[in-house]
């Protein structure tokens, strides 16, 4: 891989990546497998591995981040927390990556295991925000490094200033773009996108799709993120709880509304969680990228 993801987001064409999670079982493995090989076809900007809260699920992703650098065309970026490491340990998951050829690190906090709104400890030996680890990794090599931003602010946030302050940090520190936080309402990326300019950072924020295709999903979703969801959307899939393909629908259409006004209004591009199935979110590309193309030719015309 020659050009660097960096050059790649500030070169005006919009941004499409796909996240992964590191699948538990074979069947999960056979599953995600698929879905890559689907999204290769695509060649997306890039594709991330989220890192798990501990124990081997964390092997397992850098298994899956090093197998994808190893045998697709596809670019992985690797997620990684400050969660229950040390320096010497962090540097050693960086130097592995680095060694692998996978030079994209998402550097993150992380949450407290098994209690997402516990009390946060560092390790002793660790980091306690992640702006450490973005220093970190800025100090070991030539990586392009990514963070997370949140349009509804973080959950532990103590203000909107502070949350813009630390963001701004991470971006200082030697961030190169960020990621959000899912959310269900546009104008809560506008508002962070706006926020963020106004302290004068321009590093691109690339809002994340979560395609929300079934009523159960809601709060799982609030769980995770904190993040709002539309009563008008949660009442239509309320109405299809038991008609899963018309909640696929409905979930589809508002993700691609979403997808189509983000762009619209300059987003650098769109990040889609695939939980590991390829259906909804390729769906919901293939109709952005319908949209872009119409909307190039009748430019044209
Ligand atoms: P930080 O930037 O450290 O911020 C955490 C909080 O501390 C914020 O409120 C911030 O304002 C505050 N803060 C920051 N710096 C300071 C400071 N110097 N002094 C005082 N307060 C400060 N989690 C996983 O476990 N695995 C994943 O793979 C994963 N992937 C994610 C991908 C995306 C796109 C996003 C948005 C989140 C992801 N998360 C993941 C969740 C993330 O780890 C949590 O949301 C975590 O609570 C915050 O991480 P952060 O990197 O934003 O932390």
């Amino acid at each position: 891989m020659t050009t660097l993801l960096r050059d790649v987001l500030t070169s005006g064409q919009p941004a499409f990546s796909f996240e992964f999670f590191p699948p538990k079982t074979a069947k999960g493995t056979r599953t995600l497998w698929d879905a890559i090989r689907r999204i290769e076809a695509l060649s997306p900007t890039f594709v991330s591995v989220t890192y798990g809260a501990g124990g081997s699920s964390r092997d397992r992703t850098i298994e899956v981040t090093k197998r994808i650098a190893a045998e697709t065309t596809l670019r992985p970026v690797a997620h990684l927390t400050a969660v229950g490491h040390s320096v010497a340990e962090l540097r050693h998951i960086i130097g592995q990556y680095a060694d692998a050829g996978v030079h994209d690190v998402l550097a993150l906090r992380g949450d407290p295991p098994g209690d997402p709104g516990g009390t946060w400890t560092a390790h002793p030996e660790g980091f306690t925000h992640a702006v450490e680890l973005v220093e970190l990794i800025r100090s070991l090599g030539e990586f392009t490094i990514g963070v997370a931003a949140f349009p509804e602010r973080h959950p532990r946030s103590t203000g909107w200033d502070s949350d813009i302050e630390h963001f701004v940090a991470k971006c200082r520190a030697g961030a190169d773009y960020a990621i959000t936080q899912m959310f269900f309402h546009v104008e809560d990326y506008l508002r962070l996108r706006d926020r963020v300019a106004a302290a004068g950072c321009d590093t691109p924020i690339i809002p994340e799709i979560m395609p929300a295709t079934d009523v159960r999903q809601i709060a799982r979703f609030a769980e995770l993120s904190g993040a709002s969801f539309p009563e008008s959307l949660a009442h239509r899939l309320e109405a299809a709880r038991d008609r899963p393909h018309v909640g696929h629908r409905i979930g589809v259409e508002y993700a691609t509304a979403m997808a189509e006004r983000l762009l619209a209004e300059g987003a650098p591009g769109l990040h889609y969680i695939t939980l590991n199935k390829s259906t909804a979110t390729l769906e919901i590309h293939q109709n952005v990228l319908n949209s872009r193309s119409h909307d190039a030719l009748a430019a044209k015309r």
